[in-house]
């Protein structure tokens, strides 16, 4: 039984585990925060006055850069790198896998001596050309004409990986094909920020407020799972698939409720610690951390940033937790749904709208209902959503997303923002006509006179819905876990600037004829009337909801396969057009990407669950069958009835039976696939090939629960969960 004994092995390496002694943790964040970041502080000082004049423009204004400007800061650059011991530096992007990529170059060219020096240009500041040709491009990119460049973003600071053995300087970059077209994801996040600039700044100077610049404020909270890497390795699924493909529900998982918020285990705060330590010297400003509902699964908190700064942030973030976990023998595992039957893991993107001077336009203050410049933006957040839930939609689905949306602790698939009592009752009071008071909701007594009176807050929360306006930001709490925020970002960037756009054509219209704020009024009543169906402050998990939600006409696009094909209507290419966010050829080559990333991730899970079926539950079973027929044989020759062995052995072989015939089935359906065009093909999957591998993931989840546990070759729900 060597299986077996593997994952006794296991179970007992994990339990033997102790932490490596990492270092000094007297950390005192102030000092080392950002210290392997070249913050704008630490650039300006070390430039000349008048470069750094200019670079400033770029970097707040969004100036163009002249080559000059780029060669001083290329140096200063590289001092500070080799300072710190850098010897390479690479061109940091994001592809459309949604991931992150590097390409590795060392500072040295050959001098006239036959030795090196160091050396390090604007123009390798400024521009790469890493290849790169097996990105996926979504035939933006023939590989005959494969040349992809990388273009440094100067409003992304500069930062330093390590390794115990060297270190090196990455440049966060953006990615384009020769044509100029974007492969990547912060193309067009910083197109739509310079879109939301525009209209929001148009939109102020009608409010008579004059700002240098406008920008997209995020903060990207993230869940994930731990479990220790001795397991780990000895699941397949979770090596290929990111997520457990087979697995029977443990008899404890969540239900009582013990793990939320609960002391966080010592080992798990000793990979925190490290791991927000590495974050803060990168300049990354984490926040909190606590367990999270499900046993194995916490979170992660930074305060909100610049968006594209947070995008490059939230995906350093994911990277560093991941390699600090395998410090502490752990595997962090960021897949939205690693554990069937316990919660899945989101990324609850918080996202607001702020001037560069820092007025937040979100802001309610205290009495929102006198407060039309907050109510004007909100709106058109809500208008926002409401014209675009589809592309809401089509930016967070991915077959990982699929488990949790629509799934009972996530946010439904159906798109709606959650306000609160309180804004609720302005609207109510807007649209008949006037608009007194703004509930105020008091204090909070608590009985005693040994506890405080608390402020209460003028709604409360609520965590089924997927959009929800909490106290002065939007919270998209759709995202899934392991995606990127980018393109999330990009879709509410600008969908809100297009609103915004609408609403001050309508608004500079009628000027003359209504003075400011009754056309004000007027527009927002005409939108808020329109629009209003988005608002849903009840139950989103119910099924009332999807009931409601239908006779609303709202959208309810359950899967990936069903929401992608939104992306290429019409009024949606146009948008991306319009505000030159992405052109016709960009939004195609994603669908394409997209569906195509949709159907590989299922294919591996098929051919996964097939292995682990045939290769192991298979072998397991029937080992177990032979010890069972034997038992029933012998005992029968010595005259004794056995019925207990007997009707295992039946029971055992029947499951046997129906996993061979789930087995057999998926193997048909795939055969007879025959989806040539990608659209087609997602369908096929969706309704054909994901119902085929629950069977056979049905199949084998009985058997786990009656084969003999010391021939069960993986590690079950309970390891993998409880095991710290
Ligand atoms: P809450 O209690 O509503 O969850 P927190 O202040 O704890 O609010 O914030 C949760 C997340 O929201 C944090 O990542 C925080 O940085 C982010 N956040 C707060 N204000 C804003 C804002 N104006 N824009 C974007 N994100 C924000
Ligand atoms: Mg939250």
């Amino acid at each position: 039984m060597p299986h077996t004994q593997l994952r006794y092995d296991a179970l007992a390496a994990a339990r033997n585990w102790s932490p490596a002694k990492t270092g000094d943790f007297n950390m005192q964040i102030t000092e080392i925060f950002g210290e392997n970041t070249l913050t704008l502080e630490a650039l300006k000082a070390r430039l000349p006055k008048s470069i750094w004049a200019e670079m400033k423009k770029t970097i707040v204004e969004g100036a163009e850069l002249n080559i000059k400007v780029a060669d001083s800061v290329a140096l200063a650059m590289k001092e500070w790198a080799r300072e710190k011991g850098a010897t390479h530096y690479t061109h940091w992007f994001q592809p459309l896998t949604g991931a992150t990529a590097e390409k590795h170059d060392s500072f040295i060219t050959p001098n006239q001596g036959g030795g090196v020096v160091s050396e390090f240009s604007g123009k390798d500041l400024i521009q790469g050309e890493p290849d790169a040709s097996s990105f996926p491009s979504g035939g933006l990119r023939p590989t005959f004409e494969a040349r992809g460049y990388t273009a440094w973003d100067p409003t992304s600071p500069v930062f330093l990986i390590e390794n115990p053995n060297g270190k090196y300087m990455c440049i966060p970059t953006a990615f384009a094909s020769w044509k100029g077209e974007a492969l990547d994801h912060k193309t067009p996040l910083l197109r739509s920020i310079e879109a939301l600039n525009q209209q929001v700044k148009r939109a102020l100077s009608l409010f008579g407020i004059k700002t240098k610049r406008v920008l997209a404020t995020v903060g990207a909270e993230q869940e994930y799972f731990l479990i220790d890497q001795e397991f780990f390795y000895r699941r397949p699924d979770l090596m290929t698939a990111g997520r457990t493909l087979v697995g029977a529900k443990p008899p404890r998982g969540q239900e009582l409720d013990d793990h939320y918020f609960g002391s966080i285990p010592d080992r798990v705060l000793s990979f925190m610690l490290d791991a927000e330590r590495e974050l803060y010297r990168l300049g990354i400003p984490v926040k909190t951390r606590h367990n999270e509902v499900a046993p194995g699964q916490f979170e992660l908190a930074p305060m909100f940033e610049d968006c594209n700064i947070a995008a490059d942030h939230q995906q350093l973030t994911m990277i560093i937790l991941k390699k600090i976990a395998k410090k502490y023998g752990f595997e962090c595992l960021m897949h939205e749904k690693p554990f069937d039957g316990l919660n899945g893991s989101g990324k609850h993107l918080n996202w607001s709208i702020s001037t560069k001077e820092g007025m937040n336009l979100l802001e309610p203050g205290d009495s929102p209902h006198e407060n039309m410049q907050f109510l004007f933006f909100f709106s058109a957040v809500l208008r926002a959503v409401y014209k675009h839930q589809d592309l809401l939609r089509v930016s967070i689905a991915h077959a990982g997303n699929d488990h949790r949306l629509g799934a009972n602790e996530a946010p439904p698939a159906i798109i709606s923002a959650y306000i609160g009592e309180q804004l609720e009752d302005i609207i109510k009071q807007l649209l008949n006509g006037g608009l007194k008071k703004s509930i105020q909701s008091g204090l909070l007594g608590l009985g005693t006179p040994v506890l405080p009176d608390l402020p209460k807050h003028a709604g409360d929360r609520n965590r089924t819905s997927p959009f929800a306006f909490t106290g002065n930001k939007f919270e998209f709490r759709a995202v899934g876990s392991s995606q990127s925020v980018s393109f999330p970002t990009v879709v509410l960037n600008t969908i809100v600037a297009e609103t915004l756009e609408d609403y001050c054509g309508e608004l500079e219209k009628n000027l003359d004829k209504k003075g400011f704020e009754k056309a004000l009024k007027d527009l927002l009543v005409k939108s808020l009337k329109e629009t209003q169906k988005i608002i849903f402050n009840g139950d989103g998990y119910s099924d009332e909801w999807q009931k409601e939600a239908k006779k609303r006409g709202l959208l309810n696009l359950k899967t990936t396969a069903d929401a992608l094909p939104y992306l290429l209507h019409k009024k949606n290419v146009d948008l991306f057009l319009k505000y030159k966010v992405l052109n016709e050829k960009e939004v195609h080559s994603r669908y394409e990407i997209w569906s195509e990333q949709y159907v590989t991730n299922l294919t591996i899970e098929v051919d996964t669950t097939e292995a682990i079926a045939k290769t192991m539950v298979y072998p397991a079973a029937v080992r177990y069958i032979n010890e069972l027929a034997a038992a029933v044989r012998d005992t029968k020759k010595l005259g004794i009835k056995n019925s207990g062995a007997a009707n295992m052995l039946k029971t055992v072989t029947n499951a046997l039976n129906s996993l061979g015939k789930a087995l057999d089935e998926l193997a048909e359906i795939q055969r007879k696939m025959k989806g040539q065009a990608i659209g087609e093909k997602c369908m096929e999957y969706k309704e054909k090939l994901i119902p085929a591998m629950n069977s056979v993931r049905d199949a084998v989840d009985f058997l786990e629960r009656y084969t003999a546990d010391d021939y069960w070759p993986l590690p079950v729900y309970r390891e993998m969960l409880f095991v710290k």
